[in-house]
């Protein structure tokens, strides 16, 4: 599921900034330079979002610790935006910069586990896909998103909502350390005790305080999982009764229901490509058995959707991995997004989600829908700066456009829709934030979150170095 906000992108290309000296900056940096004359750049400045169309000065691939120092330097004697650069899914496309220094970390990819310890350390370069692939081979897991491609970077800091939430908590709940440079060079550990308050900042604050090098988390026993896609007929009932069903089960089930029409899949009866489908992720952390029980109720949704069966039943025992199945790295889809929190899905809201869906003639709009709890309630609201720990569900509205003319009709949309659905929980998740706005990035950090965090960006970052983000201005 693809969820964007994206900011139109400019589409002239700037001269390179008179003011680098690709060259000399060559000799000064162990990892790749990458200006506008060289034939990587134009990959080098793609992100993952459609209708980003942005011309860094130069775009970095740094190595070491050295080379993210020699930027931040950079940035700062030239004046120029700086944007970092994980995965390169930001939905603002944050991690690209338009004349400015796109500092990526694309190769800091090497990973360290210590199996006994149950922990790793990985590189921000990394993938969402990568990390797991390394610590799935030992038997061990780390909760991030849905989707492989997406940077433990952007992810980690931000929170990391995903498939473990229930039984393990967000990403940063099992985020132990990371080693960041901060805005004057200097390179340091945030942990319970080094640094707490850095440390605090780093799990939800974003990449608002220097660019993180590495982290390290703890990883949980997850020998095997039964997972994959299962689509059902969308009803009202179906999606009132999938989400209490995802509430009421064990916290080893984690669930994503995606409410659009069904792609034109090659498993999928063709009788059911464009009408509404619940769209189900289901990832059991536990064993086969148990794992067959707790998702029959499920699959018998199909009957309440009157059907026999699932319209697609690829569920099966497996290892975590394969809740990340292969991407198109071509895929730049365009597409707006809205994020807000849920109390609950009654009758009535799922009515209305069925209801506005129907009114749009898009052939790909959604309403993506993530029941949170368990250990993720269990951490107070204060104890890191995701301060949404008492939120019920998550939901992410999403419409793709076709052009710019198009974008206005499918953000009034996804707003409407948003709008008419939302209760009591105005918060927002950093990481589904578009171009919103100050005062949705308050909704992200409530009250006393975003004044400590702007108290914390004032000692760390007081020129506001790092504003390429959901940006917390210093106290
Ligand atoms: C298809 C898709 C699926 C998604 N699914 C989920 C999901 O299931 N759960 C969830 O929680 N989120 C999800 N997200 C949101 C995702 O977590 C954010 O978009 C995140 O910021 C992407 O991280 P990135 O490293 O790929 O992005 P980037 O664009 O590379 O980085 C985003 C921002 O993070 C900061 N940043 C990244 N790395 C560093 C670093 N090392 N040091 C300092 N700052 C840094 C920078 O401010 C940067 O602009 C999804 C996004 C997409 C596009």
């Amino acid at each position: 599921m693809t969820v964007s906000s994206p900011r139109p992108g400019t589409s002239t290309p700037s001269a390179p900034s008179p003011t680098i000296d690709l060259d000399a900056l060559r000799g000064e940096i162990t990892g790749r330079v990458i200006g506008p004359n060289d034939d990587d750049y134009e990959s080098a400045r793609q992100v993952m979002f459609g209708g980003i169309d942005r011309h860094p000065a130069v775009v970095v691939r740094v190595a070491t610790v050295d080379d993210i120092r020699r930027v931040i330097e950079l940035a700062r004697e030239t004046g120029l935006e700086l944007a970092i650069r994980s995965g390169g899914h930001s939905a603002r496309g944050d991690s690209t910069t338009e004349g400015g220094i796109e500092l990526d970390l694309h190769d800091m990819t090497a990973i360290d586990i210590d199996p006994r310890a149950k922990t790793a350390w990985a590189e921000a370069g990394n993938t969402a896909l990568a990390v797991t692939q390394a610590v799935t081979e030992r038997g061990l897991a780390i909760g991030f998103g849905d989707t492989g491609s997406v940077g433990i970077g952007g992810i980690t800091l931000g929170g990391g909502v995903g498939y473990l939430g229930r039984k393990h908590g967000l990403t940063i709940d099992s985020l132990l350390a990371a080693d960041i440079v901060t805005a004057d060079g200097e390179l340091r550990r945030a942990d319970a005790d080094t640094n707490p308050d850095l440390f605090w900042a780093l799990r939800g604050g974003g990449g608002n305080f220097g660019v993180v090098t590495r982290f390290q988390y703890r990883l949980a026993d997850l020998p095997g999982i039964v997972g994959g896609m299962l689509v059902l007929p969308a009803t009202a009932e179906t999606v009132e009764r999938f989400i209490a069903l995802s509430d009421e089960a064990p916290e080893e089930l984690g669930t994503i229901a995606n409410v659009m029409p069904c792609p034109p899949m090659p498993f999928v009866d063709e009788a059911w490509h464009g009408k509404l489908v619940i769209f189900g992720l289901l990832c059991w952390a536990g064993d086969a058995a148990s794992g067959a029980k707790a998702l029959q109720p499920f699959r018998d949704l199909a009957k309440v959707g009157g059907l026999d069966a699932p319209i697609a039943d690829l569920v099966h025992p497996g290892a975590f991995t394969e809740m990340y199945p292969p991407e198109d790295p071509d895929y730049h889809p365009l597409a707006v997004s809205l994020t807000g929190f849920l109390d609950r899905v009654d009758r009535t809201t799922a009515e209305t989600i069925m209801t506005r869906l129907e009114s749009l003639d898009a052939p790909m709009r959604a309403v993506q829908l993530r029941v949170l709890g368990g250990a993720i309630a269990r951490v107070p609201d204060d104890a890191t700066a995701y301060a949404h720990r008492a939120s019920k569900i998550m939901v992410n509205v999403a419409a793709f456009y076709e052009g710019e003319q198009d974008r206005p009709q499918k953000m009034a949309w996804v707003r409407e829709l948003l709008g008419a659905i939302l209760q009591s929980d105005r918060g927002a998740y950093v990481n589904f934030l578009g171009d919103e706005g100050e005062a949705r990035i308050r909704a992200a950090y409530p009250g006393a979150t975003y004044d400590r965090l702007a108290e914390i960006k004032r000692r760390y970052d007081p020129e506001n170095l790092f504003r390429l983000n959901q940006n917390i201005a210093p106290a």
